[in-house]
C-alpha cells in the first residue's frame, strides 16, 4: 500500500462486490477508506449467489463476452479493459480460491461457495485498514453536502473527499439492495432509468389443473423461438421450469430482456417452444400419422414420439382437450412451435437482477457523476444489464475497479 503524506477520506457506500472492489483499489493507493453498509454484514447478495454455485464469470472469448452487455457493450467493454474475466479468476486465486470452467463455459470456484472468498476478502480489506461500518444506511446528503447515514444510534453525517456509491440494484431487498437510493439521487438531478426486472420469469395464465400438477416440473431440452425488439427472429436451446405463475429458468432468463421490452412496447409477447428439438416436423408428422390402434392420444404421443410428462401436459394445456381430434399437421406444428402468451415479468423483488439505474451518460469515463464531482457510482446500480452466466458479477467487479481508480485520479488532481 502506498504511504501518503495527506491521505484523503473516501467513503464507499455499499458492501457488495462493486463497493468492496472500489474500497480495495482506493485503500491500496493509501487513502483512508470507510465502508458503510446498510445491513449487519457486507456481501449478502454475493453469498446468495453462492447458493447457485457462485458463477463468478464466463470463459466466452472477449468479443462474445462483451456482446452480452447488449446496448451497453461499448461502455462495459471499457471497464473490462481494467478488470476482465481472467483478472477476476487471478484475483480469486489470491485468496486460494481456484476456479474451473463448467460444461456451459461458466466459471465457478472449485468448491462452488461464496463464503470462503467473501470471508478472505473482507479480512484482507480490514487488515489493510479499510474501516467497515455496518448498519449504516445512507439516505442522502445534508444541506452542506455531507453524507447522511442512519445508524442504530440515530442519524450521523459524514464528510468525505470522495464517495463511491455501490448500492446494488432493486431485487431481493431483504439482502440490502432495495433501490431506495433512486430518490435521493433523483433529488440531486441524477438521470436514472427506471429499475426493471432482468433475468426474470414471466407469468402465464395456466389452468388450475395444469398449475396444480406441473408447477416445479423442469422442461428440457426445449428450443425457444422469439422475436427481438428489432423484429429479428431468434432461437435458443436450453432448460426452463414450469412455475405456479408461469415459467422461469436459465433459458427464459437469457431471453428475458427482449421479452420484457416487447411486452412493455406492445402490451403482449409470445414465446414459442419446440418441445422435441431432436425431431423434425416431417418426422413428427410421419409418426403422428401411424394408426393409433384404439390408444388414447396421450398414449399415442408417448409411444410414437416419446412425449410424456410435463411436455405432453403442456401440449394439452395449449391445444385443449381436443388435441387428439386435430389434424396431424396442426399437432406437429404445435410441437415444434408451441405458442405461450406471457402476461408480465415477475415482480422486481424476486428476480435475479435489475436493469435500469444511473444512466451512463450521467457519468464520465471514470464513473464519476458529471453533476456531482467527487461522487462515483459502480455495480448493478448503473444502467446496464446482462444475462446470468457470471456476466453480472464480472461487470460489478470491473466497474468497482474503474470507480476506485477514478477516485484515486480525482484525488491526485
Ligand atoms: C439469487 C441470486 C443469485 C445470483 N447469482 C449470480 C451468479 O451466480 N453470478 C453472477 O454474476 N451474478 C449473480 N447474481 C447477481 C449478483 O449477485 C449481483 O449482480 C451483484 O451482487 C451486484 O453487486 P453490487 O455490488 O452492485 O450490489 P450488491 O451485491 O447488491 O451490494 C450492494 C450493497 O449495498 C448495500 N446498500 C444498499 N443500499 C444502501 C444504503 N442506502 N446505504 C448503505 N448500504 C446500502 C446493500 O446492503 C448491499 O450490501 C445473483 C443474484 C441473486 C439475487
Amino acid at each position: 500500500m502506498t504511504a501518503l503524506q495527506h491521505p484523503a477520506r473516501v467513503a464507499i457506500i455499499g458492501g457488495g462486490p462493486a463497493g468492496l472492489m472500489a474500497a480495495e483499489i482506493v485503500r491500496a493507493a493509501g487513502h483512508t477508506v470507510d465502508l458503510y453498509e446498510a445491513k449487519g454484514s457486507p456481501g449478502r447478495k454475493f453469498l446468495i449467489a453462492g447458493k447457485g454455485g457462485l458463477n463468478l464469470t464466463h470463459s466466452d472469448p472477449p468479443a462474445l463476452f462483451v456482446s452480452r452487455y447488449r446496448e451497453r457493450a461499448d461502455a462495459v467493454g471499457t471497464w473490462l479493459t481494467d478488470f476482465d474475466a481472467e483478472a477476476l479468476r487471478a484475483w480469486a486465486l489470491q485468496f486460494g480460491v481456484e476456479t474451473y470452467v463448467g460444461t456451459s463455459g461458466r466459471v465457478f470456484p472449485v468448491d462452488r461457495k461464496a463464503a470462503p472468498l467473501l470471508r478472505g476478502w473482507v479480512r484482507r480489506l480490514k487488515d489493510q485498514g479499510v474501516r467497515f461500518h455496518v448498519q449504516h444506511r445512507w439516505t442522502g446528503w445534508t444541506a452542506d453536502g455531507a453524507l447522511r447515514l442512519e445508524t442504530p444510534e440515530g442519524e450521523v453525517s459524514v464528510a468525505a473527499d470522495a464517495v463511491v456509491l455501490a448500492l446494488g440494484g432493486g431485487s431481493w431487498p431483504e439482502l440490502g439492495s432495495d433501490g431506495a437510493w433512486v430518490a435521493p439521487l433523483q433529488a440531486r438531478g441524477v438521470d436514472i432509468a427506471p429499475l426493471k426486472p432482468a433475468n426474470c420469469g414471466f407469468d402465464i395464465d395456466w389452468t388450475a389443473y395444469f398449475r396444480e400438477r406441473q408447477a416445479g416440473a423442469p422442461l428440457k431440452p426445449v428450443v425457444a423461438h422469439w422475436t427481438g425488439l428489432d423484429g429479428t427472429a431468434h432461437s435458443l436451446q436450453g432448460e426452463c421450469v414450469i412455475t405456479a405463475n408461469g415459467i422461469e429458468g436459465s433459458l427464459i432468463y437469457a431471453l428475458a430482456a427482449d421479452l420484457r421490452d416487447t411486452l412493455e412496447r406492445d402490451g403482449q409477447v409470445q414465446l414459442q417452444l419446440d418441445l422435441l428439438p431432436g425431431q423434425t416436423e416431417a418426422q413428427l408428422l410421419d409418426k403422428l400419422r401411424k394408426p393409433r390402434q384404439g390408444r388414447s392420444f396421450g398414449e399415442h404421443l408417448r409411444r410414437q414420439l416419446g412425449l410424456g410428462g410435463v411436455k405432453s401436459a403442456l401440449l394439452f394445456e395449449v391445444l385443449g382437450k381436443e388435441a387428439g381430434q386435430l389434424p396431424a399437421e396442426a399437432v406437429a406444428a404445435a410441437l415444434k412451435r408451441l405458442p405461450l402468451s406471457l402476461l408480465r415479468p415477475r415482480p422486481i423483488d424476486e428476480v435475479i437482477s435489475t436493469a435500469g439505474g444511473v444512466r451512463l451518460e450521467a457519468l464520465n469515463e471514470a464513473l464519476m457523476l458529471r453533476d456531482l464531482p467527487g461522487t462515483f457510482c459502480a455495480g448493478e446500480m448503473l444502467d446496464w444489464e446482462a444475462p446470468t452466466g457470471g456476466y453480472l458479477l464480472t461487470a460489478c467487479y470491473a466497474s468497482g475497479v474503474r470507480a476506485g481508480r477514478g477516485v484515486v485520479a480525482f484525488l491526485e488532481r
